[in-house]
């Protein structure tokens, strides 16, 4: 009988450690999906630092997904109208690598794309990256952590001169006032929360609060919930700003002898007293002032935020107003404070680490820093001048280069654009136009298959061996304890072998993804995600570690290391930061409020979101009946009076129409949504529901920093569906 495996969980950011256990287990009836089949049961690995032994609903159900609708074997097709018929690998990757070649030559390297994904695991990304910006001199890869955090990418570069969360869940303990933004981290990100909320409810002095448009369950647990109007992050948070200055809570030694540009914001804040930022940002400013008053007394303050910030036509200058709050009060690099942002994907983190974006290079590196491309050439042995030095396609600009004939590839891996995406029927439509879309996942169908024409059947966690990197920089090993159904194979090695056969024999020559990962880890060294100390071996042997973990690090061989002396846990603890003056920069901005407001015609803010039970697109949790049954159906949110003025009532079909596209749903009238606003969450596909897509409505404006599109709000109207 195979023994269990301790690994980590597929789903979440939070990277909970599980430990899976074969389904027969002595003593014990076969375990069983609700199918009948025997699937392997999974537990939450109470050795794990992040999760110590918890686990959610989507963690613990995981397995019962590994089984159904698996894309076994490659298929091929001439014409998107045409049936797929399965090939070999062989035709499948010759016909990859001629495709290639061809448009390489006649359109050249820009005019091929990748579209990856956070739950790729570090070693997929690294030789996507090797593949494309390395060997064929493109810098088009772009993964869909685009549409999920680039903005804290780019806040945390612009304000600390490097990317990197520098904070670690043991703060969520030791906080006495965590700030919760544009996060619904009770449902989203639930093991987290669960710490948070603990911490919260066991000592009084600690405040909790949140600010969010909707009344979520994060919001019903804080002490002071901000429904704030969409769109007025910056004016909050200024707001605050002014208010702790004005009562003296800045932390001056802090601002003087660690950060930079701080006359010029003060500059800023000046102009958003109490009475302005109540009324734009639609809260009472007896609330506005509690807020400030509870971060200025609190001795460590904690930022947590992701898509509510991150998701924006500003989602830059929202992550770093909210990094000022910290800066001013000196809440950063000590034990329960700092800006955290918390990552959507399981190993967006792994992917940042490795490159997987656009304008980033391994090892934190950008690809228009020229020392930053010299280092990589050298390392992956290329002629200089191989990468190129302007960022490549972001994922909407792929959608945009199938529209105008500029793309003459794409390939899409372990993602579901054709669902996931800004203004999708457009989307869609430009997927329809691509002359060849390589399609390359686990799963068959999924809405996106339905443009290809290659399908590439894709191992999937627990059928590789690699490693992921969650949210608090904790890189766990995920080990290979199943096989991969029919002839399915890791990304990584697909990708590999498509370099091999374009004639790159000596940069892809790995024996198993321990080698590639060996690899990743020298190419980050000295880096600020220095990762040369791991590899899958010393992962095996200690279990998960967290970077910076250099290779000279002394503690673990000499058995000395303990939680308690580790000096990794945080970043910024010695109050210098990456800038070249070592320096925190402040930013002074003014907000430029929603690249979409509502108006007479489309009088409502519809917001999107996300629910407990499932995960994005439900390419998995569609599969697992425990969370069809829980979330059957998609819904909108209606607030009681605008759901009076428009005569609907609960379980009505509502038609919402944007400027792009239409979708019903049935109504839920419910004060947890402000007037005004309506959300609806964006799990559902044409594969789950018809006329239900959440991006039907969303549009692509996007942050000019982060390039990351507002899929969070845009203008709608609404009307009741008379069926006759
Ligand atoms: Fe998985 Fe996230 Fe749930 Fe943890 S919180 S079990 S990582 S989905």
């Amino acid at each position: 009988m195979t023994d269990s495996a301790k690994t980590v969980c597929p789903y979440c950011g939070v990277g909970c450690g599980l430990e899976a256990l074969p389904p027969a287990q002595p003593g014990k009836a076969v375990h069983r999906d609700s199918q009948g089949n025997p699937v392997w049961q999974i537990r939450g690995d109470r050795t794990h630092p992040s999760s110590m032994g918890k686990v959610c609903v989507k963690g613990a159900t995981v397995t019962e997904s590994l089984e159904k609708d698996r894309l076994k074997y490659p298929m091929m097709r001439k014409s998107l109208d045409d049936e797929f018929r399965r090939v070999s690998w062989d035709q499948a990757l010759e016909t990859i690598v001629n495709r290639i070649q061809i448009v390489h030559k006649n359109q050249g390297a820009d005019a091929l794309c990748m579209y990856g994904s956070g739950q790729f695991q570090t070693e997929d990304y690294y030789i996507a990256q090797k593949l494309f910006k390395g060997h064929l001199g493109t810098n088009n890869f772009d993964a869909n952590s685009r549409l999920c955090m680039s903005s804290a990418v780019s806040g945390y570069i612009q304000s600390f001169g490097s990317d990197g969360p520098p904070c670690c869940y043991e703060d969520l303990e030791l906080t006495d006032c965590a700030f919760l933004v544009g996060t619904n981290t009770a449902e989203c990100h639930p093991i987290v929360f669960n710490r948070l909320r603990q911490h919260h409810k066991k000592n009084r002095q600690v405040k909790m609060i949140v600010v969010d448009p909707r009344r979520t369950q994060t919001a019903e647990a804080a002490d002071l919930h901000l429904a704030i109007n969409p769109g007025t992050d910056i004016d909050l948070f200024n707001g605050i700003a002014h208010l702790l200055m004005l009562w003296g809570y800045t932390n001056m030694f802090f601002i003087d002898e660690c950060t930079k540009g701080f006359s010029d914001y003060a500059e800023v804040i000046c102009h958003y007293p109490p009475e302005l930022v109540s009324r734009k940002c639609g809260i009472r400013i007896d609330h506005l002032e509690q807020a400030a008053r509870y971060w200025g007394e609190a001795q460590n303050v904690l930022s947590l935020w992701s898509m509510g910030i991150n998701q924006s036509s500003e989602g830059t200058a929202k992550v770093r107003t909210l990094i000022n709050l910290h800066l001013m009060t000196g809440d950063i690099g000590k034990p329960g404070a700092g800006p955290f942002s918390l990552t959507g994907q399981p190993n967006a983190m792994g992917g940042r680490e490795a490159g997987g974006l656009s304008h980033i290079l391994p090892g934190y590196r950008v690809v228009n820093n020229p020392q930053h491309r010299a280092e990589i050439e050298q390392f992956w042995d290329l002629p200089p001048g191989s990468i190129q030095p302007q960022r490549g396609r972001t994922a909407w600009e792929m959608i945009e280069g199938l529209e105008t004939s500029e793309v003459g590839l794409l390939w899409i891996a372990a993602t579901n654009p054709a669902v996931s995406m800004p203004d999708i029927k457009r989307t869609q439509a430009a997927l329809r136009r691509s002359p060849f879309t390589v399609y390359q996942d686990a799963y068959y169908p999924t809405e996106t298959a339905a443009y290809a024409h290659i399908l590439l059947p894709a191992a999937q966690w627990s059928e590789k061996a690699g490693t992921m990197t969650n949210s608090e920089r904790i890189v766990t090993l995920a080990p290979k304890f199943r096989d991969p159904p029919g002839e399915a194979r890791a990304d990584w090695e697909i990708f590999a072998e498509v370099g091999r056969r374009l004639g790159f024999e000596k940069g892809f020559k790995f024996k198993n993804s321990a080698q590639v990962y060996e690899e990743f880890a020298r190419i980050t060294t000295g880096r600020p995600c220095d990762c040369s100390g791991l590899s899958h071996e010393r992962l095996r042997t200690y279990g998960p570690l967290q970077w910076p973990y250099p290779d000279h690090w002394p503690y673990l061989e000499a058995g000395e290391e303990t939680e308690q002396n580790r000096t990794n846990k945080r970043l910024y603890t010695d109050f210098r930061f990456n800038t070249p003056d070592g320096r925190a920069r402040f930013a002074a901005y003014h907000s430029r409020g929603l690249a979409e407001p509502p108006d007479e015609a489309y009088p409502l803010v519809l917001t999107t979101g996300r629910l407990y039970g499932h995960w994005h697109t439900q390419t998995r949790t569609g599969r697992i009946e425990k969370i069809t049954k829980m979330h059957p159906l998609p819904f909108i949110e209606i607030h009681p009076q605008d759901a009076q003025k428009l005569g609907i009532q609960e379980n009505n079909l509502v038609e919402v129409r944007s400027r792009r596209g239409m979708a019903r749903f049935p109504a839920k009238i419910t004060k947890a949504i402000a007037p005004k606003t309506v959300f609806v969450p964006m799990h559902w596909g044409a594969l789950w529901a018809s006329d239900a897509e959440a991006n039907a409505l969303t549009h692509p404006e996007a942050c000019p920093s982060s390039l990351q599109p507002e899929l969070k709000a845009c203008a709608v109207q609404l009307k009741l569906v008379t069926i006759s």
